[in-house]
């Protein structure tokens, strides 16, 4: 049997197995595009039902999370963690609140870290989890009260030499917290390393919250750089307002580039001078408010409601909001006004449609586990901390995170090129985060 038929038939057994999880699919073609490349050259990759292994997650728990509301009121949520795959290290990833959470996103998003943590160099596996609990319109007691009980049933299967998790999408410095209170109360032990995203004066790391947007940034500049460009001037479209999106406006100004506009579920805002970042932050962050408010404030800007973002020319474009946020019709919007360099700051934002528009276009694309790999890199920079239970400066954690994303721009390109695929940020990523994991799956035996 040929290679790719080998690889097409295991792919159809993945589908077969792991029925109605479309994002799961995603996540597994997008890996699977790239896997026949690396086994034509050694197709030892394939024997001991490699592959097969990779694919099925070491253990998935689901549990019942009960918590009563401000009303007296008793609701059940549903918890999980998928720990993928620990051939590097400790399962290692965050915890989204979300009410789409379901078993298929947390497996498409656990599969997905299992690569991007093997990018950074990093000792760290590959996890995922999370609650289809949703924290919009709750109290802070309310929130407390579920990440109470959330930890209650999760403790029993986490552990700093087990299974390390932090935040996502609704899970940030607030709920790590009254996780990590939690944990510690059950368990009567200070056990830093057992989650990251801390804060800082209780073991957390300078710059994991920034982390993610930062290494976006400079990951995107090394794109330029390749190309023979760099940021000095141009303009950028950064999807989101969260973390990752606030942050990566920030180094974006810091490295020369003028972010220009930003979104939230309510509609997306234009502002050609610049992102006012202490604006955007006191609207998002302290006020917990809607975007629609940063025109309000500023006359220059405009806001416009539902729509979407990627109409905004733009040099760089930067999705980092959510999945599958931007789709065929956006990247030939793109690609029309003349994109040069796309990285994504989100967990698969851009549908398969898209990705290959961008390829097709020599626009350079650069994918998730890549791109936005700085936020679990930090975060395994906190383990380290916590281990030898020392805190670093702000600028030496940042310096390390820089070179961090340089090595993993240049062990992705590197990559590509030498399997044949120059540019290609895709093949370039799937193939290193592949081989790093694949090497140590053969040693650890099955
Ligand atoms: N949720 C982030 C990610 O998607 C960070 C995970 C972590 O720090 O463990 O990579």
């Amino acid at each position: 049997m040929s290679v790719r038929d080998r690889v097409a038939q295991i792919y159809d057994q993945v589908l077969v197995r792991n029925a109605g999880e479309p994002e799961f699919h995603q996540a597994a073609a997008e890996v699977f595009e790239s896997l026949h490349v690396v086994l034509e050259r050694h197709p030892r990759y394939a024997d001991a039902g490699l592959i097969e292994r990779l694919c099925e997650p070491e253990r998935q728990i689901i549990f019942r999370v009960p918590w009563t509301d401000d009303n007296g009121n008793v609701h059940v949520n549903r918890g999980f963690r998928v720990q993928y795959n620990s051939a590097l290290g400790p399962y290692k990833g965050g915890l989204r609140f979300h009410p789409s959470v379901n078993l298929g996103i947390v497996k498409f998003l656990g599969f997905e870290q299992i690569f991007k943590n093997s990018l950074t160099g990093l000792p760290i596996g590959g996890g995922k989890g999370g609650s289809d609990f949703d924290p919009k319109g709750r109290t802070d007691a309310e929130v407390m009260r579920f990440c109470q009980s959330f930890m209650t049933e999760l403790q029993r299967h986490i552990g700093e030499y087990t299974d390390v998790p932090a935040g996502d999408i609704g899970v940030g410095g607030r709920e790590i917290g009254y996780l990590f209170g939690q944990y510690k109360r059950l368990t009567n032990t200070y056990e830093s390393g057992v989650l990251t995203g801390k804060g800082i004066t209780w073991g957390g790391s300078q710059v994991r919250t920034e982390a993610t947007g930062y290494g976006v940034a400079y990951f995107v500049a090394e794109m330029l750089k390749a190309k023979g460009e760099d940021l000095e001037g141009k303009n950028v479209v950064i999807s989101g307002s969260g973390n990752v999106a606030i942050y990566a406006i920030q180094k974006i100004h810091k490295l020369g580039g003028v972010a220009i506009a930003c979104s939230d579920s309510s509609g997306y805002i234009v502002d050609k001078k610049g992102i006012d970042l202490d604006l955007l932050k006191e609207i998002k962050e302290v006020r917990r408010g809607r975007i629609s408010e940063y025109a309000d404030a500023v006359p220059h800007a405009q806001f416009i409601a539902g729509g979407s973002i990627w109409d905004v020319p733009c040099d760089v474009a930067l999705p980092c909001a959510t999945q599958n946020e931007l789709d065929e019709d956006a990247a030939k919007t793109l690609i029309a006004n003349g994109v040069q360099a796309v990285a994504e700051g989100a967990n698969m934002p851009t549908t398969p449609g898209g990705i290959a528009l961008f390829r097709d276009s020599n626009v350079a694309f650069a994918p998730g586990k890549a791109a936005n790999a700085g936020g679990v890199a930090t975060s395994a920079l906190e383990m380290q901390q916590n281990a030898s239970r020392d805190s670093w400066s702000f600028e030496y954690t940042d310096e390390r995170l820089a070179r961090i994303m340089r090595g993993i721009h240049s062990r992705t390109i590197n990559t590509a090129a030498e399997y044949g695929k120059p540019g290609d940020y895709v093949h370039g990523a799937n193939i290193a985060g592949f081989v790093k994991v694949a090497d140590a799956m053969i040693s650890l035996g099955v």
